[in-house]
Formats: C-alpha cells, structure tokens, sequence
C-alpha cells in the first residue's frame, strides 16, 4: 500500500460521511453593481469603423439568461451586409493596415488592450449580464486574459522576423472569423490580435446569444482610433456565418464553436484557396492515479468541470480515477459539489451561473435523461435553482461505462462522467478512446509519470496537477475531431501569416 492510500484510509475513518456545507457556509449577498454600465437599446454593425444600420432592416432581441430579461436589440446581418463588411475590410487591407510597419500596428494593438484594461469593470459586468457566466469568472478571468492577449500579439508585430528565422512573413488578407458563445470577449481576443499583429483585417461575428462584449471592443476600436475597416464587427445567426465563410473575398477562416458547423465550413471551403483553423468540441480526460495529491485533484476536478458551467470545450468531463482512490475520491466530490453557490451570476460569491440559452439546457438535460436511462448513478447538489432563467444543478455520474453516451457525447453543461481504471495503460487506452482530443489532465506524485502518460495521450493540451490554466504565450488547440491549428504563442501567429 502506498503512502497516499494509507492516507485516503485514515481520512475516510476521520471525517464525517456528510457536511451540511449549505447552511454552514451562506454568504450574505454581495451583488456587483450595475449602476454604471448602460447598454443602450439597439445596437448596429461595426463596418468601416462606423456604427451603421443593417441594410437588413431587421434585429434581434438579446437576452440575461439569468433572468430572461432583454437587455438589448441586435442587428442581424444579412449577406448584403457581410458583402459591405468584407469590403471595408478589404479596402482597410489595400490602403492602410498592410501597408503599416510591424511597429505602427503594434502600437494600436497596445492602445486596444490598455483601453480594454481600463474598462474591465464595465466589460465584465456586461460579460456576466449577457452570458450568465459568474462574475468572479468574467472579473478575473475572460477580461484579464482576454487584454493580456492584445498585449502578447502586440509584442510580437514588430518581431515577426525573429518568429520564423530565416523566413519572411506575409499577411494573408481578410480574415472571416466566427467565435462561439461560452468566451465571448476571451475568444474574439484569440482571434483578432494575432490576425491584426501579422497584418492581417478582420471581419468578425460573435455568436447570436453573446454579442455584447464584441460590440462593446468595437467602441474600444473606434476609440483607439484604428483605421476604418481594419476590424469588423457584424452580429446575426448562423447563416450570417455561413455568409461570410462563404464569401469569395476572405482569404482565411478562422472559426471556434461546434464539431458539427466546423465541419459544415470545412465542406463549404472545400476546393477554394481560403486557409482554415478549426478549434471544436471536446471530451477531456482528467485522470487521478493513486498517489495523487486528493484534495488538491478534487479542486482540479471542480474547476474542470463546473468551471463556467461546463461551456468549455477543454473541460474536464470525463473523470478517470484508479481504483485505489475511487471511493474516497467519490465521496469528497460529493462533499464539495454540495459547497458550490448556484444562483446570481452578479453576485461574488456565486461559483455557478446560469446556462447560457434554453436551447443549451435542454440539450444538457436531454443528455442527462440518457445517463440516467442507460442506468449510471446521478449524484445532484440539493441546491435550490432560481424561478426564471436557466439552470442546472452540478452534476457527477458514477457507474458510466464507456459505451455510454455521456462519456462519448460533448455535454457542454456542469456534468462529470465518473469512471474508473486499474493500470496506466488502461487509463491511457481509455482516455484515448474518443472522437475528440482538445485536452487532458494528469494528477499524480510523480513528474516522470506525468510526461509519459502526456506523451501517449491524444489531446492538445495536457495539464499537470492542475487543470484550465491559460496563458496567451501558451498554445491551445485539438487533435482529431477537436481541429487543427493553434491560437495562442508564437504557433498562434502561423494560421495568419504565409511564409516567403
Ligand atoms: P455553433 O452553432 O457551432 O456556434 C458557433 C458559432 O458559429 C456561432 O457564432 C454561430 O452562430 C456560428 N454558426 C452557426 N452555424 C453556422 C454556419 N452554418 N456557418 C458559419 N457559422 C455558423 O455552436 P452552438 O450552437 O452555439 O453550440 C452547439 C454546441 O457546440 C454546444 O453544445 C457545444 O457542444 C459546442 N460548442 C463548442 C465550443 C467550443 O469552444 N469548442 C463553443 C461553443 C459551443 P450562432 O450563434 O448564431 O448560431
Ligand atoms: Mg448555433
């Protein structure tokens, strides 16, 4: 027996089986004001570095998820209006951003993250109003990162040289990129620093139920003082999408979201000389050998899966934990599900938001009733959810056989597939047993095991003791059906440049 069992053994023996951490542990409310942030009642597309009505005439409500309450109205471009924004893209291209040196473009990029910076208050409260996401999270994570993005291309504009020694860099053009609802701002920031940092011009569409953020950096744009047209910003549904995948004057495509659409954008392009980078789904394996460190492993665990309420495509829903820690690990999960603050996302304390469409819920409840019907165990925190808007309770499965569809499907929702291993092979073997390979993690005692487990498993990026850490000089990006390309770090720059 190793020292980390005998270990597990004795806490089983000294802690009782089950805390009332609810009533423990209440907080008094502690909700981020609102009172400065003002969102005006209609919102138009950001094309040539102006504000203009969609010349579809036509708009969208957008909605808290927390509360179903419309926040604001949207417009939804049409292809008239992707035509328009693919244009002044162009021409912002051929006239000024490629003819600007690596230290002139530089130099905005800089002022879009210190204005970024300096607005991060508003931008995380409009983050949270908008996505449901807590604002613990947007405060601390989505906008600090997503300026720390800007920052790190901006350093690199100028540098491009040193990036690819002995090659020359050159821009490709116009970039078409699509970005998914679960990082609004955080994904918008992958995608146009590093365009802009290589000399690239963007047209970007957020998706229909996040537009916010992206309409708010469209200010800080404008503020900036960009040239007109280097960046885009136009709001709509998928065939707004598609539209601008689809349009003959986009040199790249540049897309974060479904398995499903990428796959769909993947055919459309199909024969054109357009570049693509796919980032898709996922179904990441976080595995906990025996001699793992348990308490920290259960905080890896808790933020790789309820982290943002499981709308990670890296999160860490599949749990693999070796037999010899299965019980213990299972109970102390129980415990601490039951710790987490469900409920408003503007208040402080909350761990867990709402989810973000109904649409979402119901597809994370109808996977849900599988699990149930294919016969796993559910385990549930008795919290109470509120009355209006959308929620689900964190959620763990025990019992799950790999045949199941919840430990095959992507449920993009706070629920962990729980399912055990005896040898590392078997929990490699396992974990590579997917159609994705975005992500993994590895818990144990040992740095050797650590790198050689890593260095069988399919996935992207592997974290080590540890779980859903992100840095801009890091890359992120699939195996499989989870994509190719990178965002992020120098590998980061390659989707935007041609080497010469
Ligand atoms: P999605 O449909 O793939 O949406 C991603 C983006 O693509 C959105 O901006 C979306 O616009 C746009 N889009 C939709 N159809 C398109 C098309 N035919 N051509 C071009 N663009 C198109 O994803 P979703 O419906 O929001 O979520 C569905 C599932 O995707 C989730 O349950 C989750 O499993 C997965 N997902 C993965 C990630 C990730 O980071 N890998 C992120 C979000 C979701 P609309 O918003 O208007 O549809
Ligand atoms: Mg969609």
């Amino acid at each position: 027996m190793t020292t980390a069992e005998k270990k597990v053994t004795r806490l089983e023996v000294v802690e009782p089986k089950h805390l009332d951490f609810g009533k423990k542990w209440d907080y008094a409310p502690s909700p981020e004001s609102t009172d400065f942030v003002k969102i005006a009642p209609r919102h138009e597309l950001f094309i040539g570095g102006k504000f203009t009505k969609p010349k579809s005439g036509s708009y969208f409500k957008t909605i808290n998820p927390a509360t179903e309450e419309t926040l604001t109205e949207i417009a939804d471009a049409n292809d008239a209006d992707v035509d328009a924004a693919v244009k002044a893209a162009r021409q912002a291209y051929e006239k000024y951003w490629s003819k600007l040196p690596g230290s002139e473009r530089a130099k905005y990029i800089f002022r879009i993250a210190r204005q970024l910076q300096e607005k991060a208050r508003e931008f995380a409260i409009v983050e949270t109003l908008n996505g449901g996401k807590p604002i613990k999270e947007a405060r601390d994570i989505d906008i600090p990162l997503a300026v720390a993005h800007f920052f790190y291309y901006a350093g690199w504009a100028d540098k491009l040289d040193f990036a690819f020694p002995g090659r020359k860099t050159r821009p490709l053009g116009v970039a078409g990129q699509i970005i998914p609802w679960n990082f609004p701002l955080l994904m918008a920031a992958w995608k146009i620093a590093p365009a802009l940092a290589c000399g690239n011009t963007v047209v970007l569409k957020p998706a229909e139920t996040t537009p916010l953020t992206a309409l708010l950096l469209a200010q800080v744009i404008q503020e900036a003082d960009l040239p007109p047209g280097v960046v885009n910003i136009i709001t709509g549904f998928g065939k707004t999408g598609a539209a601008l995948v689809k349009h003959p004057d986009i040199n790249k495509v540049a897309f974060t979201g479904s398995t499903e659409v990428g796959k769909m954008i993947q055919r459309s392009i199909a024969g054109s000389k357009k570049r693509l980078t796919l980032e898709l789904g996922g179904k990441a394996a976080n595995i906990i050998f025996n001699d793992a460190p348990i308490d920290q492993a259960i905080e890896g665990i808790i933020n790789g899966i309820y982290f943002n309420q499981g709308h990670v495509c890296c999160a860490g829903s599949r749990l693999f934990v070796q037999e010899g820690v299965a019980d213990i690990v299972i109970r102390k999960l129980q415990d601490r599900i039951q710790t987490l603050r469900v409920g408003n996302p503007l208040d402080k304390n909350t761990d867990i938001g709402a989810i973000n469409s109904k649409q979402q819920l119901q597809k994370i409840q109808e996977l849900v009733q599988t699990g149930v019907d294919e016969g796993c165990k559910m385990h549930q925190t008795a919290c109470e959810l509120p009355k209006k808007g959308f929620w689900f309770a964190p959620t763990f499965f025990t019992g799950v056989a790999q045949s199941n569809r919840i430990a095959q499907e992507e449920i993009f929702g706070p629920v962990l597939s729980v399912l055990t291993f005896r040898t590392p092979e078997e929990a490699v073997e396992k974990a590579n047993n997917t159609a994705y390979g975005l992500s993994a993690g590895v818990w144990t005692d040992k740095g050797s095991k650590i790198f050689k487990i890593s260095s069988q498993l399919k996935a992207g990026v592997i974290w080590g003791n540890t779980y859903n850490k992100f840095d801009p000089a890091s890359p992120f990006g699939g195996y499989k059906e989870s994509g190719f390309g990178r965002e992020g770090g120098l590998q980061g720059l390659m989707p935007y440049v041609e080497l010469v």
